[in-house]
C-alpha cells in the first residue's frame, strides 16, 4: 500500500477542470476542495453532467486538473513522473460495465493487473486465487465472463481492482446494471472489504439505497460540492422527514394507528415516541 500523508488518501484544493478549446469552455469541476481519510467509504451523488466522472478521473490519476491541488495517497499528481505506474500501484477501478476480458477466465482476469509485478507465475496465481476467495467466487474461478451472472462479474472486477493492494478503490456506478438483490450483495461485499482490509472506497452512484450504505455522501452539482454529509446526519434528516408524515405524527404522540396494529409496533411505540420527540 502506498504511504498516505496524515492518513488522508485524497486531498484537493480548489480543483478546476476545464474542457474545450477556449471558445467554448466547459467547467466540469469548478473549485472542489475536500479530503477523504484512509478507510472511509464515500458515496458521490449528483445529477448527470454535474462532474462526478470528471472528479473520479482526477482522483484516479486518469487525467490532470487544469488548476488546483490534487493529492492522492500523499502525492501531488502534477508532480508524479509516471502516472500510469502510480495509478496501477495506488488505485483500483470498478466500472458500471465490468470490463473483464472475455477470452480470459475469472482467475486470469484477476491476474492481469499483477502482470507488471515482479512475482512468479505461481505467486501471481495464488494471489488471484485468494482474491476470488475473498469475493466468494471460489467455485467459479475457471468460468469465463459470459458464464457468470452480472453480480458475479462485478465480484471478479472487484477482485481485480484489489489485486495491487490499492490505497483506494474508485467505483463508477458499480451496481448500475444490477438488479436490487445483486446490488445489495455487491454493496455488502465492498463494505466488508472496506471493514476487513481498510481499503478506502469512493463510489459514484445514482441509487440512494447504495449511497445510504456509505459512511459519507458527497453531492456534486455544477462542478462543485453542494453537500458533504456524514451518514448519521443523512439519517437524522430522514427521521425528521418521517416525523412530518401521518405515521410519524401519530408515533410522536405515542399512538399506533389501528390499521397497522398487527405489525406489532406496540412494544416499540414508547421508545419511538421518545426519540421522535427529541429531534
Ligand atoms: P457526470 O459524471 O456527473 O455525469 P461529467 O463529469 O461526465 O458528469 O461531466 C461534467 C461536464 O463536463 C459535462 O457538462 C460534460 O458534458 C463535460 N465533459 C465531460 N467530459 C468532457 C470532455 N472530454 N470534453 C468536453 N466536455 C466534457
Amino acid at each position: 500500500m502506498t504511504n498516505t500523508n496524515n492518513n488522508l488518501v485524497v486531498e484537493t484544493e480548489n480543483l478546476i477542470k476545464l474542457y474545450g478549446d477556449g471558445i467554448e469552455t466547459v467547467r466540469a469541476l469548478n473549485g472542489v476542495s475536500f479530503s477523504i481519510r484512509a478507510g472511509e467509504f464515500v458515496a458521490v451523488m449528483g445529477p448527470s453532467g454535474s462532474g462526478k466522472s470528471t472528479l473520479l478521473n482526477m482522483l484516479g490519476a486518469l487525467d490532470l486538473p487544469s488548476s488546483g491541488m490534487c493529492k492522492v495517497a500523499g502525492q501531488e499528481l502534477a508532480h508524479v513522473k509516471d502516472l500510469d505506474r502510480f495509478r496501477s500501484k495506488t488505485v483500483g477501478f470498478v466500472f458500471q460495465l465490468h470490463n473483464l476480458i472475455p477470452t480470459l477466465n475469472a482467475i486470469e482476469n484477476v491476474e492481469v493487473p499483477l502482470q507488471e509485478e515482479k512475482m512468479s507465475d505461481a505467486a501471481r496465481h495464488a494471489r488471484a486465487d485468494a482474491l476470488l476467495n475473498l469475493v466468494n467466487l471460489s467455485d467459479r474461478k475457471h468460468f469465463f465472463p459470459a458464464q457468470l451472472s452480472g453480480g458475479q462479474r462485478q465480484r471478479v472486477a472487484i477482485a481485480r481492482a484489489l489485486a495491487n493492494q490499492p490505497a483506494m478503490v474508485l467505483a463508477d456506478e458499480p451496481t448500475g446494471n444490477l438488479d436490487s438483490k445483486s446490488t445489495a450483495e455487491i454493496m455488502e461485499l465492498m463494505r466488508r472489504i472496506n471493514r476487513e482490509q481498510g481499503t478506502t472506497f469512493i463510489v459514484v452512484t445514482h441509487n440512494p439505497a447504495v449511497a445510504r450504505a456509505a459512511d459519507r455522501i458527497v453531492t456534486v452539482r455544477d462542478g462543485k460540492i453542494l453537500r458533504d454529509e456524514k451518514i448519521e446526519s443523512v439519517y437524522l434528516e430522514d427521521l425528521k422527514e418521517f416525523k412530518e408524515t401521518a405515521l410519524g405524527l401519530a408515533l410522536t404522540e405515542g399512538n399506533v394507528p389501528e390499521e397497522i396494529r398487527h405489525l406489532g409496533l406496540d412494544g416499540v411505540a414508547a421508545p419511538l415516541r421518545d426519540v421522535l420527540k427529541k429531534i
